[in-house]
């Protein structure tokens, strides 16, 4: 790091908690796939913030939305109606293919909120006997920090010394539909699932299990909910990774690029048979729908609704994919994904995904590792497919040297 790279990570180091181990790089713009640190110097973003920035930096359209929205009001709260949520939430459950939204602020808060509203919709839609409601959910999941979400994730670093954990959550193996049908009875209210495991390191399920949960869960009288947080909104080439294999949740839960990278904006999706379980009084939250997240999002869902975002991300993607396929074999023993989202996993004798990472750094690209020696591409889906052939140059060379 240049000493004032140095400086700024001392500072951050000494007062902000040690939750996060980030790279070596102090940014300080962007622009599309594009970003400056505080030296001038260049990198492309190949983690656009977890699929938050899918839309890219500074996207001039969500950037008009915003200032637009700023000038005229930032906060109501619900406790008063406000002029952007109506036509946010209409156009959104329109996108969605459903009737209703729950907006919410953070991922977390959107998980946080399916499983009330799962909860609720078994004890006075399904039936089940009061405080008896189980949800099943997948070995390696990811579905955000809170306490009751590390209740029922297996990584310990996530969970250990944060308990007592909420009951109520039954894990089964990802991608065994035989399993997951095995743990439901007349108490399961809710299977939630990411349709791809992101922070598991981009995990693809074999492509006849979440048409198989779909049908499960539906045969049982049991929710299905789609975590799309991070694989929905463009990602896999598709608005939803579970168009992929022509499946519909009952429930999406969706965040991240939802708030265009502007502001925290996160939602639950779903039909009134559902959604309505939810009664004046027993849910929201201070900012959730307000007019600034609801007038960003809002031009989310009308970019996505040009399909123009899932094209190049399936376009791009194709192109990514098929450069990363190369690699295997040649210090990379295995890639997966779909569209422009690639977990590249390195071979383990070779060097940490850390390590990787860190050397990519120094050649202007920005990538994340997850779980061992697990790489991610994830790039804005307004990347250039220059910029993403060089970027798989990135990686080549830098394996190339190990
Ligand atoms: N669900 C999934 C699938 C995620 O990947 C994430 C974040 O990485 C979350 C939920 C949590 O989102 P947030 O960090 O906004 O709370």
């Amino acid at each position: 790091a240049t000493p004032a790279q140095a400086r700024a990570i001392a500072l951050e180091e000494e007062h902000a908690a040690h939750n996060y181990h980030p790279l070596p790089v102090v940014v300080a713009s962007g622009d599309g796939a594009w970003v400056t640190d505080i030296d001038g110097r260049r990198y492309l973003d190949c983690l656009a913030a977890y699929s938050a920035v899918n839309f890219g930096h500074s996207n001039p359209v969500l950037l008009d939305a915003a200032r637009a929205q700023l000038d005229r009001i930032t906060l109501t709260s619900r406790a008063f109606h406000n002029d952007r949520l109506g036509p946010f939430v209409t156009e959104l459950a329109a996108l969605a293919g459903k009737d209703m939204v729950l907006p919410m602020n953070t991922g977390a808060e959107a998980v946080e909120s399916g499983i009330k509203v799962a909860r609720a919709w078994g004890y006075r839609v399904k039936g089940v006997a009061a405080e008896r409601a189980n949800i099943i959910v997948m070995a390696g999941n990811f579905h955000g920090r809170t306490t009751t979400i590390i209740s029922f994730s297996d990584d310990q670093d996530a969970r250990a010394d944060f308990g007592p954990y909420t009951p109520g959550f039954r894990m089964v193996p990802y991608g065994d539909a035989a399993a997951l049908e095995a743990a439901i009875d007349g108490d399961t209210v809710a299977v939630l699932v990411e349709p791809i495991q992101g922070e598991a390191g981009i995990l693809v399920p074999p492509p006849g299990y979440l048409p198989a949960v779909r049908e499960i869960t539906a045969r049982h009288d049991v929710l299905l909910i789609a975590d799309e947080i991070q694989s929905g909104l463009g990602r896999t080439g598709t608005t939803f990774a579970c168009d992929l294999v022509g499946v519909v949740p009952d429930l999406y839960l969706l965040g991240k690029a939802l708030g265009g990278g502007i502001v925290p904006v996160s939602a639950v999706v779903g039909d009134r048979d559902v959604l309505g379980v939810i009664q004046p009084g027993q849910h929201g939250s201070t900012f959730g729908g307000n007019p600034l997240a609801a007038a960003v999002g809002l031009a989310v869902v009308r970019m996505l609704a040009t399909g123009e975002y899932q094209g190049r991300a399936r376009r791009l993607g194709e192109a990514m994919h098929a450069g990363l396929g190369q690699l295997v074999g040649h210090g990379v023993v295995g890639v997966r994904g779909a569209g422009l989202w690639a977990g590249i996993d390195i071979d383990p004798s070779l060097a940490t995904g850390r390590e990787v990472c860190e050397l990519l750094v120094r050649r202007g690209l920005l990538a994340k590792d997850t779980h061992g020696s697990t790489i991610r591409l994830a790039p804005p889906l307004v990347v250039s497919e220059r910029d993403l052939d060089w970027a798989v140059e990135q990686v080549r060379d830098v394996l190339g040297e190990l």
